[in-house]
């Protein structure tokens, strides 16, 4: 059995560790590779080997470090296929879907690739006479990324980009569901020119979470995965004197007002609902129809639920299967809950027929209306292809809705009404909002992150945000002495 090892100060390493975790292959429901789980003191060694490599990445020139990420950018775009399959391989997205997550992480690559201009201070001259002051960004050390399993490429590279092009070195720990990705894309920026020991992935769960929480030497952690964990991780980043930026999980709405054209609706349900089996965290997985429309517009979207086709995503699918067999039977144990709890469940996606072998982690799309709030169908993030809606009487009982979820990730509205969607957009208490937009995932030089308890701390990821988490700020005041500045005065100094 293949091992996915460690890949620290640009080696494959071993650790100490004998424990490993099973890595699927999920379409075909067997397990494909086994990997490593970091001890403590496996931790302790990436950890040096970041450390040591710190002080000569962060004095190489901006315009040096800049070139290695332009290369990195080329090799990453030239070489997308191979990292496709390795994704669709480990999570079952299918491959149009994973190119898709690759070219949106490139996009913030690019925008690491402007760290010159990025990283340029505030000067304010004769602050006080002869006085002068500036600022500088400086970058902070050791940062430690740990990654959820549904964007083994996309998350990762929200994050370890723009801390390297801020003169950090990098402990990347990947989800252990699916780490090849990491590895691989570490191993592609030593071939761009990245020196050893900058960016450094290992592999592990609990184990190797808690270490880097609790290492001296670990300046920051980005971290994202579901809620309860984030919350742990802000916590105790920062009881430990970190710098924590914890995206958390989600329950996104997507409010149809009656004057909206329910084909393009239903399109963007579709999509929004069962892209990536529903395993996004900026997934549609509420609809919030104002009356009276909601009939016509279940109709519709079930019509092109029974075109979709699901399978291998190496076959040409539209949708793949879930992460392992136990989140399968998780997400479709929902839909009992939601017939327990009163529901309709319009398309019941058990038993789907698929494109694939028949062990496969298989959940076919699912479509339940009218969901009772209270029901845990409704509260819960449930992070698979089930789409629930809610029928409302009006667009103020919609927002009303919206804004009572303890989740704040994303949202959307979709109407032809300007006035409508500006006052949404005001109303929403909500971190990314779409105007006839499904998915409002911000571009990359805009900063990526929920409200609520989608994120724990003040810091997005990337874009603005990310360059002030992964740097901090100096402040210098200057004069150059003549003899007219001597004397002796105890006094506060004053500006004149
Ligand atoms: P997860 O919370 O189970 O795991 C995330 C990371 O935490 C992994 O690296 C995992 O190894 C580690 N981890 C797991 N259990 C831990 C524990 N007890 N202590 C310390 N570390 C632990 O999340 P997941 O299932 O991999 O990913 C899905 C979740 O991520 C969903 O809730 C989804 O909404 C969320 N997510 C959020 C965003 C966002 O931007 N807000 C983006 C992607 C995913």
């Amino acid at each position: 059995m293949e091992i996915v090892n460690h890949w620290l100060n640009g080696v494959s390493f071993d650790g100490e560790s004998t424990r490993t975790a099973p890595v699927y292959d999920p379409a075909r429901g067997v397990v494909a590779r086994e990997v490593r789980l970091a001890t403590t003191s496996d931790v302790d060694a990436a950890v040096r080997a970041a450390r040591a490599a710190f002080p000569e990445w962060a004095e190489t020139s901006l315009s040096k470090r800049q070139s290695v990420l332009f290369t990195f950018r080329e090799l990453l775009n030239a070489r997308k296929d191979e990292l496709a399959a390795i994704l669709t391989s480990e999570h079952g997205k299918v491959l149009s879907d994973a190119l898709g997550e690759i070219a949106r992480g490139l996009e913030v690559v690019e925008f690491a690739t402007g760290i010159p201009h990025l990283m340029k201070g505030e000067y304010s001259e004769n602050v006080s006479t002869g006085v002068d002051v500036y600022s500088t960004r400086e970058p902070l050390g050791v940062v430690g990324i740990i990654s959820p399993f549904n964007f083994p490429a996309m998350v990762p590279l929200w994050f370890f980009p723009l801390a390297i092009a801020a003169g950090n070195t990098v402990v990347l720990k990947p989800s252990e569901k699916d780490p090849s990705a990491s590895v691989w894309m570490a191993k592609l920026f030593q071939e761009a020119g990245l020196p050893d020991g900058v960016l450094n992935v290992l592999h592990g769960d609990k184990v190797a979470v808690d270490g880097l929480l609790h290492h001296p030497d670990v300046a920051s952690i980005s971290f994202v995965g579901s809620t309860p964990i984030a919350k742990y991780i802000y916590e105790t980043g920062a009881a430990n004197g970190k710098r924590v930026q914890a995206l958390g999980g989600a329950k996104n709405h997507m409010l149809v007002l009656p004057d909206a054209d329910l084909d393009l609706v239903a399109d963007s349900a579709v999509n929004a609902g069962f892209g990536s089996a529903g395993e996004r965290c900026m997934a549609i997985s509420v609809l919030v129809v104002v009356e009276p429309v909601a009939d016509e517009l279940v109709e519709k979207i079930a019509k092109r639920m029974s075109g979709l086709t699901v399978g291998d995503g190496r076959r040409g699918c539209d949708m793949g299967p879930l992460i392992t067999r136990e989140h399968r039977d998780r997400v479709s144990g929902y839909i009992d809950i939601a017939i327990e709890d009163g529901a309709t469940v319009v398309v019941d996606g058990r038993g789907v027929e698929v494109n694939g072998e028949s062990d496969g982690f298989w959940l076919g799309p699912t479509l339940i209306d009218s969901v009772p709030t209270e029901s845990r169908v409704y509260t819960d993030e449930i992070f698979g292809p089930v789409l629930s809606i809610v029928r409302v009487p009006s667009y103020d009982a919609g927002v009303a809705l919206i804004n009572r979820s303890r989740y704040g990730n994303g949202t959307a509205i979709f109407t032809n009404d300007g006035g409508a969607a500006r006052r949404f957009q005001r109303e929403v208490q909500i971190g990314m909002v779409g105007i006839n937009v499904p998915i409002p995932v911000p571009v990359a030089y805009y900063s990526f992150g929920g409200w609520k308890d989608s994120l724990f701390g003040d810091s997005k990821a990337y874009g603005p945000d990310g360059v002030h988490f992964f740097t901090r700020q100096k402040a210098v005041t200057r004069r150059w002495l003549d003899p007219s500045h001597g004397g002796i005065n105890l006094g506060f100094p004053e500006n004149r």
